[in-house]
């Protein structure tokens, strides 16, 4: 080979060398054996961070013998600390023995390693996290349908068992509870995104971080005006926001100063990798606290499921939500912290397609009480003048026209003459001999469309026969809820007059106890039921008695088929057929591929009774209820 000009061959002349030298990527440093700079070209000034000038004649430790390979840290005077990686000869420099070391920075490849190490990391822990939550779910949608249904069986009066079971519940709701921050994590929760405006959201929250971070601790927002618009489940952005203003509590005990800012950044590919996002347009929202900080070590653990320096006190799910929300919506989210300076994190979300319009809360995806849908009227019987107050004062809070009686005879005279009035809210026990039950009978042959729910603390004596709640009756136990009130009035005037005809549910699930629970429940709601424990099993089903079911509980994850594949089959047969899916967990890319099904609600383990049925009102399809209809508080 031949190189074009200068001199040919391998013979390098002096203004050649040092060009190659000077140039070189890699640093060159030539050491005395006492470890004193003779000679450095201007990469390894660059890797010390030092000018050349004060390198040459100046001590440098090069701790690597000969012959050998390694790594270091070196720590520029500017606080910059980069990784590098050293070859060490023997060599001869100026008639005296010294070494030659070549050096390489190779900080941006360890950081790349270390990342994808992270990232592996965070993979493992959230597929164990995520097969454990899913089999608790499983679980305790036994467990709770199970306490439930013995809960509702249990209307006599018998306050120990009662209570035993009420306590019992409420330990099962907060495992599940758990078990959904830890989907939330694994990124595995359901999310419900719709498009959204940060800044709406953010301002929404003000007062509750503030009245969160008490009074010594001042609540900046810093909104940027014309902020793009983000496609995300907002309840999960605002439980993010709130996990990060309850941990800046913390870090601030003395006080100190919250800043929740929002900004829009558009990411080129380099920065993009380097926050482990796709490049472009990114909606960012920073909460900045005055506290006291992370060192690094912690900053390294802060996103793994149950790391936490607080104790007893701290569960560790915060910021694991935060992370699992994040990047389960497509985006990512950085922590930067030093002690003693502060710490803020962003959450950077992709930015809505352009075209996108925000969507205003659709009222089955709120937990606001459903209200009066016309100002529908109704009748509140009530001998204990406090506690009617109380209630016509919901109920007129919740958009219905009302008239009160504090008895059953003057009930009587304003059903009598007010033809206005759909329902009667009445009091079981009521003074002068007429108790809620005979109003109500006595009040239907008056008016026999008149719906009818009754109140009671415990549904003794003249509600039950044969350990069994009357036929045709609708229950709200005492106390009640305000949520419970408004939603149990609703359902009760949004039932359909009659429901003689059959309903036929066709049950696909595997798993027998979920199975077994799925049948009972349905059962008590009033339905004809059918099992089938795999997707061939449901296909034979349907083969024999299509036209005979109403509809279908199906699993996802069944063990011959994904349950949405079954689905698809079953419509072949009913292309109508109403269809609850089942799933611990559906993630954004499952969800997606079930919108297009059609006719079909998602139900989210664990779920009861009352999510099954109004799962099905959803796609048009009422469940007869057994009568029995008390709805524990
Ligand atoms: P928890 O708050 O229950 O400890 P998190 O996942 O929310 O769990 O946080 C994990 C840890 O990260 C905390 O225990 C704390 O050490 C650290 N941390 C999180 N946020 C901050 C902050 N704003 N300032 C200082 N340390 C923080
Ligand atoms: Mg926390």
């Amino acid at each position: 080979m031949t190189m074009a000009g200068g001199s040919a061959g391998n013979s390098l002349d002096q203004t050649e060398i040092r060009f190659l030298v000077e140039k070189n990527a890699d640093g060159i440093l030539v050491v005395d054996e006492e470890g004193v700079v003779l000679f450095a070209n201007p990469a390894a000034a660059d890797i010390f961070g030092r000018p050349h000038r004060s390198l040459v004649g100046t001590p440098i430790g090069v701790p690597v013998t000969a012959g050998e390979t390694a790594e270091i840290a070196i720590h520029q005077p500017g606080g910059r600390q980069l990784e590098a990686e050293v070859r060490v000869v023997e060599t001869v420099w100026g008639h005296r023995p010294a070494r030659l070391a070549s050096l390489r920075d190779i900080s941006a490849r360890k950081a790349i390693e270390e990342r994808l190490s992270h990232a592996a990391k965070m993979e493992a822990v959230g597929r164990l996290t995520a097969g454990i939550a899913h089999d608790f779910n499983n679980l305790l949608t036994v467990v709770l349908g199970n306490l439930e249904s013995a809960q509702r069986k249990l209307l006599v009066d018998q306050p120990a068992v009662s209570s035993a079971l009420e306590n019992a519940a409420r330990g099962a709701r907060r495992a599940a509870g758990l078990t959904h921050r830890l989907l939330a994590f694994a990124r595995r929760k359901p999310l419900e995104p719709r498009i959204i405006d940060v800044n709406g959201l953010m301002s929404g929250m003000t007062d509750l971080l503030q009245r969160t971070l008490g009074e010594g601790i001042r609540v900046l927002t810093l909104p940027s005006p014309e902020l793009w618009l983000v496609d995300i489940d907002p309840t999960e952005l605002e439980a993010a926001i709130l996990n990060l203003a309850v941990n800046a509590r913390d870090a601030m005990p003395s006080g100190g100063e919250l800043r929740v800012e929002t900004q829009n950044l558009d990411f080129d590919s380099d920065t993009a990798l380097s926050l482990d996002l796709e490049p472009g347009p990114h909606v960012a929202i920073s909460v900045i606290d005055s506290g006291l900080g992370m060192t690094a070590d912690v900053l390294r653990h802060v996103f793994e499921p149950f790391f936490t320096t607080k104790g007893g006190r701290g569960t560790g799910l915060g910021l694991s939500q935060v992370y699992g929300f994040a990047t389960q919506s497509g985006g990512g989210v950085a922590v930067r912290s030093h002690p003693g300076s502060g710490t803020t994190v962003t959450i950077y979300l992709p930015r809505a397609g352009a075209e996108q319009t925000v969507v205003p809360d659709s009222p089955t995806r709120t937990t606001v009480p459903p209200r009066s849908k016309d100002g529908e009227t109704i009748l509140v019987i009530e001998d204990d003048e406090d506690v009617r107050a109380y209630t016509a004062g919901s109920l007129r809070e919740l958009g219905y026209t009302i008239f009160e009686a504090a008895d059953a005879a003057s009930a009587l005279e304003i059903v009598a003459r007010e033809p206005a009035i759909r329902l009667i809210f009445t009091d079981l026990g009521l003074p002068g001999g007429v108790d809620g039950k005979t109003l109500s009978e006595q009040a239907r042959l008056l008016r026999p469309s008149l719906a009818v729910l009754i109140t009671t603390a415990y549904a003794a004596g003249a509600l039950i026969h044969d350990g069994k709640l009357d036929r045709g009756i609708d229950l709200l136990v005492k106390p009640f809820a305000f949520e419970a009130l408004a939603a149990r009035i609703r359902e009760v005037l949004d039932r359909p007059q009659s429901n003689a005809a059959e309903v036929r549910i066709l049950v696909v699930e595997d798993e027998v106890l979920i199975r077994m629970f799925l049948v009972q429940t349905l059962q008590e709601l009033g339905c004809q039921v059918e099992e089938a424990g795999s997707a061939a099993e449901a296909v034979d089903r349907m083969r024999a008695s299509a036209n005979r079911i109403s509809g279908a509980i199906v699993d996802l994850g069944l063990p011959d088929r994904p349950g949405d594949a079954l689905i698809r089959e079953m419509r072949l047969l009913r292309p109508d057929l109403p269809v609850v899916l089942a799933t611990g967990h559906a993630d954004r890319s499952t969800r997606e591929r079930l919108a297009s099904l059609g006719a079909m609600q998602v139900l989210e383990k664990p779920f009861n009774g009352s999510d099954i049925e109004a799962a099905f009102a959803r796609l048009g399809l009422a469940l007869p209820r057994d009568g029995t209809t008390a709805t524990p508080r």
